[in-house]
C-alpha cells in the first residue's frame, strides 16, 4: 500500500500521536541528535534532506533498538516466593528512524523473538512500537547500507517508510500496523514515485563500498587465529562505545539486588569490549587481550550471527565509524581482513 503525504498531512498525523503522548523523534541535543518524547512537532522539522533529525548527523546518536531493548530495564521483581512482573510497556509511535536501524530491529527480532525461546520483553516492546522510518536522500560519509544488503530507501523492520519527495513524502506501509496508520491517504502520483525513485538511486549512487560478503565469511571462518586481529586493535582503548551505539548488538548482563527489602532482577547492556565481559567465575579469562575482543565483535558482526540465526549484524548504519575515539573504522577492518587473513 502506497500513499502521498503532504507534508502538512504528516504534520497534523504526527501531531495527533504526540497529542497523546506517544510520539517518540530524534531531537537536537547539543552537537548531535538523540531520541525523546516529543510534545510539539515544532521540534521536528519536516523539510529538508536532513531535517527531520534537527541534527549535524544523519542518523542518531543513540540507536532506535532502545525502543525494544531499553539500557537497562527490571525484568522481574521477587515477592520472595515467586517473580512477578512489573514492567509495563507503553504503546510508542517512534518517527524519523532510519532504514538501517529498522534493518537492526528486523535483526533484533530475529534474534530475541523467532530464535527460540523467545525473549518475552522484546517481543512485547516491539508488539507495541510503531516504527515510521524516513528514507535517507543524503547518506552520511560514515553510511554503508548498501554493503552489507540493505539501502538508504529499504523498509525491511519498520511498519511504516517515508520517502521524502517534493512537497510532501511518497509513504509506504511495510506491515498491517503501517496500514492502519497510512489509511485514508491518496495514493501518490506517478511523478512522484518516479521522484522517490530517483532520489533512492542517487543516495545509493553515494555510497560506493562494495563488500564481498560471501568471501568474507568464508575467511572468516578460517581466519580465528590470524595475525590481523593484534594488528587492527594496536589502537582500541577498550572504551565499549562501539558497542553500546551498534543497533544489533544485544548482549546484556543480569543483576540481582535487594533495595530496602525488595528483590529485583534487572538487565543492563553489556560489552564484548570490556575485559570482565568474558572472565570466567574460575579467573580465567579466553579474551585478555584487546585483539581477541576485537576478533570477536567482527566475527559477531559477520560470522557469528550468520552461523545462529542467518542474518549478518551490521546494518552498516557507520556509528562505530563515527565515534570511535581511536578512530578504528569497521570499513578498513573488513578490507584488511580480506587481505590479510
Ligand atoms: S558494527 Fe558499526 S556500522 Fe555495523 S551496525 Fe554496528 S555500529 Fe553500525
Ligand atoms: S547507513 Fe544507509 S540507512 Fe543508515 S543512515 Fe546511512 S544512508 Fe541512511
Amino acid at each position: 500500500m502506497k500513499v502521498f503525504l503532504k507534508s502538512e498531512d504528516l504534520k497534523k498525523l504526527l501531531e495527533q500521536f504526540a497529542g497523546a503522548g506517544k510520539l517518540f523523534a530524534p531531537v537536537k541535543k547539543g552537537g548531535y541528535s538523540g531520541w525523546a518524547r516529543v510534545s510539539s512537532i515544532d521540534e521536528v522539522v519536516l523539510s529538508g534532506a536532513q531535517a527531520v533529525l534537527q541534527g549535524e548527523e544523519v542518523n542518531t546518536r543513540k540507536p532506535a533498538k532502545v525502543f525494544v531493548f531499553p539500557q537497562s530495564e527490571v525484568m522481574f521483581e521477587f515477592d520472595g516466593e515467586r517473580a512477578v512482573e512489573v514492567t509495563e510497556v507503553p504503546e510508542v509511535v517512534v518517527f524519523g528512524l532510519r532504514p538501517c536501524d529498522g534493518r537492526a530491529m528486523a535483526f533484533l527480532e530475529r534474534f530475541f523473538v523467532e530464535n527460540k525461546p523467545e525473549d518475552p520483553l522484546v517481543r512485547e516492546r516491539r508488539e507495541k512500537a510503531t516504527l515510521i522510518g524516513v528514507a535517507c536522500n543524503s547518506p552520511a560519509e560514515s553510511c554503508f547500507c548498501t554493503a552489507v544488503g540493505g539501502g538508504p530507501h529499504e523498509g525491511k523492520g519498520l511498519d511504516v517508510l517515508l520517502r521524502e519527495v517534493n512537497g510532501g513524502f511518497v509513504g509506504e506501509a511495510v506491515t498491517e500496523k503501517g496500514e492502519k496508520v497510512l489509511a485514508g491517504f491518496p495514493a501518490p502520483s506517478k511523478e512522484a514515485e518516479v521522484e522517490a525513485e530517483k532520489r533512492r538511486q542517487e543516495a545509493e549512487g553515494k555510497m560506493a563500498l562494495r563488500i564481498d560478503l560471501k568471501r568474507l565469511k568464508e575467511v572468516l571462518d578460517k581466519g580465528f587465529n590470524s595475525p590481523v586481529w593484534e594488528r587492527l586493535t594496536l589502537e582500541c582503548v577498550n572504551c565499549g562505545a562501539c558497542t553500546f551505539l551498534c543497533p544489533t548488538c544485544h548482549c546484556f548482563d543480569i543483576t540481582d539486588e535487594t533495595v530496602r527489602g525488595k528483590k529485583k532482577r534487572s538487565r543492563v547492556w553489556d560489552s564484548c569490549q570490556f575485559t570482565l565481559y568474558s572472565q570466567h567465575a574460575s579467573g580465567h579469562n579466553p579474551r585478555l587481550n584487546p585483539a581477541g575482543r576485537y576478533r570477536n565483535r567482527v566475527m559477531d558482526k559477520f560470522k557469528y550471527t550468520v552461523d545462529m540465526v542467518g542474518e549478518l549484524s551490521c546494518v552498516g548504519c557507520g556509528r562505530c565509524v563515527r565515534v570511535c575515539p581511536a578512530g578504528i573504522d569497521i570499513r578498513v577492518a573488513v578490507a584488511e581482513i580480506l587481505e590479510g587473513v
